[in-house]
């Protein structure tokens, strides 16, 4: 880019004070250059994250490094939760005086299916409300707010949010992993988020591990998510302590829930302790597999099914290292977890906003 171009296409983003002068680096020979770097007190972006059992919000500035509010809020019909979502969205930015006028964006990060581009829900699997179907999100939201809005999905948000802010930053090649009642990836490959039609990022839950295998709600026989999945591990724990073996709590089968199994098999409790290396070991398996296709540098495993289980990440990686044919050295990195945590999805969807707008 010669000089002249550069500064014709830096000037809106120094006009409209997204970008500053940050400092003065050292000559080559010339003048010494002036350094741009993104205006932290610049406007604010919104960053929402709609997974199957929760909502968030983040409220933070252009480079992620300052929220300044975060609120995680239930999920219901698409209407109570969209609506619940903005009424609490206009409350905060009320509490911190900030005008509609300063936010650059909305992004939502959610699940799959989707068509981007006019910003539908089209119909995901596993939401305990069943009127999750073609939900045109944007004009709902943008509607409401009257602010610019951006939908993705909520995996690839996350990717995102890793390589460019988080411990993905020197990995060309990295996966994401947000596991729970459902199993969604997404993939950053040299250095590119890679798409797959309607935008879904379920490939992984849905790859057959056994042929004759248990049926899956897409249809088929077998698939990851039949064996990997919060829901899948509640329902084997009851179905095995009705049929009567002994577990350590004095709640009914029907009452124990996820975190439940997860605690009792970190204090070694026989069946919980069956249950989860049984799953995470088919679970390590199928990442073999995933691995062998996409030879990422770094794998970030998250969601409830690893956060909540320190024992489910130890026995999956495991099983995924002892079968890896390359050497150690090509070996991916596992992580449990990115740097955002909690907040990678909703982050993830607050950075898109600055892609997208980059991308215009
Ligand atoms: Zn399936």
């Amino acid at each position: 880019m010669t000089l002249s171009t550069l500064q014709r296409s830096i000037k809106p983003l120094i006009d409209n004070e997204l970008i500053i002068e940050s400092a003065i680096g050292e000559s080559t020979g010339g003048r010494r250059p002036a350094l741009y770097d993104i205006n932290p007190e610049g406007p604010y972006i919104v960053g929402i994250d709609i997974s199957r059992s929760y909502t968030r919000f983040v409220i933070t500035n252009l480079n992620l490094s300052t929220i300044y509010a975060e609120k995680a809020l239930p999920i219901s019909s698409p209407q109570q939760t969209i609506t619940a979502i903005c009424d609490t969205l206009k409350e905060t930015l009320n509490d911190l005086s900030i005008s509609k006028s300063d936010i650059l964006g909305i992004g939502v990060g959610t699940v799959g299916p989707l068509d981007r581009e006019k910003g539908i829900i089209l119909n995901p699997t596993n939401f305990a409300s069943k009127e999750w179907v073609n939900i045109p999100i944007k004009d709902i939201i943008e509607r409401d707010l009257g602010i610019p809005t951006f939908i993705d999905n909520g995996a690839n948000s996350a990717v995102l949010v890793e390589h460019l802010f988080g411990i993905g930053k020197k990995y060309g090649n990295m996966s994401y992993f947000n596991c729970g009642m459902g199993i969604r990836t997404g993939v950053i490959s040299s250095d590119k988020l890679i798409r797959t039609s309607s935008d879904s990022e379920d490939s992984f839950g849905h790859m057959i591990i056994d042929m004759d295998g248990e049926k899956c709600s897409c249809g088929n026989y077998g698939c990851v998510e039949c064996y990997c999945s919060t829901l899948q591990i509640i329902r084997k724990f009851r179905s095995k302590a009705k049929a009567g073996r002994s577990f350590a709590s004095s709640k009914p089968p029907e009452e124990i829930d996820y975190i439940d199994i997860c605690n009792m098999a970190e204090k070694g409790d026989e069946l919980s302790r069956e249950i989860m290396t049984d799953s995470a070991a088919i679970f390590g398996l199928a990442l073999t597999n995933y691995i062998n296709i996409l030879k990422p540098e770094l794998v970030i495993l998250s969601g409830p099914l690893f956060r909540y289980s320190q024992l489910y990440y130890d026995v999956a990686t495991s099983a995924a290292n002892k079968r890896l044919r390359f050497k150690d050295k090509d070996n991916p990195v596992f992580r449990r977890g990115g740097k955002f945590q909690i907040n990678s999805i909703s982050l993830g969807a607050a950075a898109m906003v600055f892609e997208e707008l980059l991308n215009q």
